[in-house]
């Protein structure tokens, strides 16, 4: 059985529904509709299931913080600015990511079905979790989905040395017949800060290249230092042009125009965290129905052609196979299923420390 990560001693594995009983649990005591709780739990735990730890529920805390700092807006009133059969403008009125996300894809998704295309813009919106999720939503009713969202700043941008761009994600799915769907769920960055906050509570140094120093340029490994003021990490493609730093650069910017700049929300080094208030995160949701272009179930049959010819290609010795994007993800997804869930001891205590104070039924 397949699993994206390494799974060992220091994890315990919780079955998927009793995390995901516990997580909406602690949102509903925070106030939290169900409906809308039951979202953001979906979102983290697919995220842990498939083996993305770094925005699984190991960032539960930071949205409680969030929740009880009032700097998320728990009853939000998210309202359509502009709107076409195309497009549509939402404000987010400080929603959780995930609640406010949710419903941009869903209107994305119900106007790609009427015209063939829909795209959403949130504006004044926080933290959606994996870009991915909003993909596979438009994937689940036979669309290609794209995501993206802005995001605090924690990346310098090339020939610069401060935490200056987001990490912001972009995320495309499509459907493939009698196969997982593609996805391609990545962070414009060298890694999200989750990853570096895995290795901080693993207490180990993070690969050479992730990240440089903010007050000499040089690259440096400490995960703590990475995260504090004394560091920063690189764009997708690394330090300087020679391995492509500035298209990671670029792409983060792109990010920052479609998701942020387009639909009246901030940009880069303005965009809070979740703990800020008026964070005023942007994301950008766009669906695309194949039926429209052309014939749906040639397009699916091509999209297997199209994987299968990826994966039968000359293979290189260092690796043990070639993989399609998403295909990892959704193996792991299907092991944890049966397995349970990993959670890393030290989150796991963290989660339990959050239900205690909120009295809710601790896990496992
Ligand atoms: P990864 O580097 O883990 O993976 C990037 C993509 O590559 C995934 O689609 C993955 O699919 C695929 N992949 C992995 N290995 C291979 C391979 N050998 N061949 C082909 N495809 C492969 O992602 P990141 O660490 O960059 O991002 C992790 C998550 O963090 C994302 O879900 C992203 O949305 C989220 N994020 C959220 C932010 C926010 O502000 N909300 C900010 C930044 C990131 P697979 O699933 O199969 O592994």
């Amino acid at each position: 059985m397949f699993e994206k990560t390494v799974v060992d001693e220091n994890y315990v594995r919780i079955p998927k529904d009793r995390l995901f009983e516990f997580v909406v649990d602690v949102f509903k005591n925070l106030d939290v509709p169900e409906e809308d709780a039951e979202i953001v739990a979906d979102n983290l735990i697919m995220a842990d299931m498939r083996g993305v730890e770094s925005h699984g529920v190991q960032r539960l805390k930071r949205y409680v913080d969030g929740i009880e700092k009032n700097a998320v807006n728990v009853h939000p009133n998210i309202r359509t600015v502009k709107e076409s059969p195309v497009f549509a403008v939402l404000d987010g009125d400080e929603a959780l990511g995930q609640v406010a996300g949710y419903k941009g894809m869903k209107m994305a998704i119900e106007k790609a079905k009427k015209v063939g295309v829909g795209i959403v813009g949130v504006r004044n919106s926080n933290h959606y979790g994996i870009a991915g999720y909003y993909a596979l939503m438009a994937v689940k009713e036979g669309l290609v989905g794209i995501s993206m969202t802005t995001s605090r700043p924690l990346v310098t941008h090339t020939g610069a040395m401060e935490k200056f761009m987001g990490t912001s994600p972009i995320a495309v799915g499509a459907p493939v017949e009698n196969d997982h769907p593609f996805l391609l769920d990545m962070a414009t960055s060298m890694v999200p800060s989750g990853k570096i906050e895995v290795y901080r509570r693993k207490n180990k140094p993070v690969p050479e290249g992730w990240a440089i120093s903010t007050e000499t340029g040089e690259i440096i490994t400490d995960p703590r230092k990475i995260l504090s003021p004394k560091g920063t990490i690189l764009p997708l493609g690394g330090l300087g042009e020679l391995h492509g730093g500035h298209k990671g650069y670029g792409l983060s910017a792109v990010v920052d125009i479609l998701a942020g700049i387009l639909n009246g929300a901030t940009w880069s080094h303005h965009v809070g965290g979740t703990s800020d208030k008026h964070s005023d995160v942007g994301h950008f949701f766009m669906a695309i129905d194949p039926g429209a272009f052309g014939d749906i179930e040639e397009f699916k049959m091509n999209m297997k052609k199209f994987v299968d010819e990826l994966r039968g290609a000359k293979k290189h010795p260092g690796f043990e196979r070639i993989w399609v994007h998403g295909e990892k993800g959704f193996l792991t997804y299907e092991t944890r299923l049966k397995l349970g869930v990993p959670i890393y001891k030290k989150v796991l205590d963290e989660m339990n420390n959050i239900a205690e104070k909120l009295g809710v039924q601790t896990l496992p």
